[in-house]
C-alpha cells in the first residue's frame, strides 16, 4: 500500500509543529516531529558524555530505540518530552544535527515510519531529502521577531522560564547553522509551497494546507 505524506519544513518557531499536529489530528494521520529526534539524540549524547563535536561517537544511535506513541517520543522506553526542550539541548542540537552519521540514521528511521503509515512530518529536510515524493510540501516561515515572540508566549503558557532576547538570539543562531551546514541544509524544495505565516493565525494556516491537501488527493483519484 502507498501511504500519504505531508512534508512541512521551515526554520525554528515558524509554527510547523502546531500546524502539523492539527493536520494530523484532522486527517487521522501520524504526526512525526523530526526536530524531537535530533533533540533526543543530543540529550542522549550528553547523557553518555560523548564528545559532541566528533561525528564518529554517535554509533549509540544504532542501538537506540525511538518510537512515537500519539505525538510523544519515547527513547529506549523513556518519555523524554520535557528533557529535550531545555536550554542546553537548544544550544547543542544544531551541532549534533550537522553530523552526517546522525542525519543518515535519523533519516532512515523517518523514512521507515513513513513507509508504514500516513504521516504529517515536520523538520528541515523533509521535502528535500526524507520524503521527496510527499503528496504536499510546505515551506513555512515567519520573521525572526514573530517566531521569537511565539516561542516566548508558548513558554509562558507552559510555565517554562522565558527570556525574549535569549530566544531571539538562539533562533537566529540556529537558523544560521541549519541553513549553512554542508549536508542536507534547511532549504525549500523546488516543488514546495512557500507560506509566510508572520501575519496569519495558526487556524488559517492549517485550514489552507488542509484544503490544498484534499484537492491533491481528489485530483489524484480522478
Ligand atoms: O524543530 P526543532 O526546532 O525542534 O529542531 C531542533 C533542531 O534539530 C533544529 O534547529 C535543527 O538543527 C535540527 N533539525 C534538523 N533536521 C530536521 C529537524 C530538525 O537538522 N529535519
Amino acid at each position: 500500500m502507498n501511504y500519504h505524506a505531508i512534508a512541512i519544513d521551515g526554520p525554528a518557531g515558524a509554527g510547523k509543529s502546531t500546524v502539523a499536529k492539527m493536520l494530523a489530528k484532522r486527517l487521522g494521520y501520524v504526526y512525526i516531529d523530526t526536530g524531537a529526534m535530533y533533540r533526543a539524540t543530543t540529550y542522549k549524547a550528553m547523557r553518555l558524555k560523548i564528545n559532541l563535536e566528533n561525528a564518529e561517537e554517535y554509533s549509540f544511535l544504532e542501538t537506540t530505540e525511538m518510537k512515537f506513541i500519539e505525538d510523544v517520543l519515547y527513547v529506549d522506553g523513556e518519555d523524554i518530552t520535557k528533557k529535550i526542550r531545555t536550554n542546553v539541548v537548544n544550544q547543542n542540537v544544531s551541532l549534533v544535527a550537522s553530523h552526517i552519521p546522525v542525519r543518515n540514521e535519523l533519516v532512515r528511521l523517518q523514512q521507515k515510519i513513513a513507509s508504514e503509515a500516513n504521516v504529517v512530518m515536520d523538520g528541515r529536510d523533509i521535502g528535500t531529502v526524507v520524503l521527496p515524493k510527499a503528496d504536499l510540501k510546505i515551506f513555512m516561515t515567519a520573521t525572526v521577531e514573530e517566531r521569537a515572540r511565539r516561542r516566548h508566549e508558548e513558554n509562558i503558557a507552559n510555565n517554562i522560564e522565558s527570556d525574549y532576547q535569549k530566544i531571539y538570539k538562539d533562533i537566529e543562531r540556529r537558523d544560521k547553522i541549519d541553513s549553512s551546514r554542508a549536508y542536507n541544509p534547511l532549504r525549500q524544495a523546488e516543488d514546495a509551497i512557500y507560506l509566510d505565516t508572520s501575519h496569519l493565525d495558526i487556524d488559517t494556516v492549517s485550514e489552507v494546507i488542509y484544503q490544498m491537501f484534499m484537492k491533491i488527493i481528489k485530483d489524484n483519484k480522478e
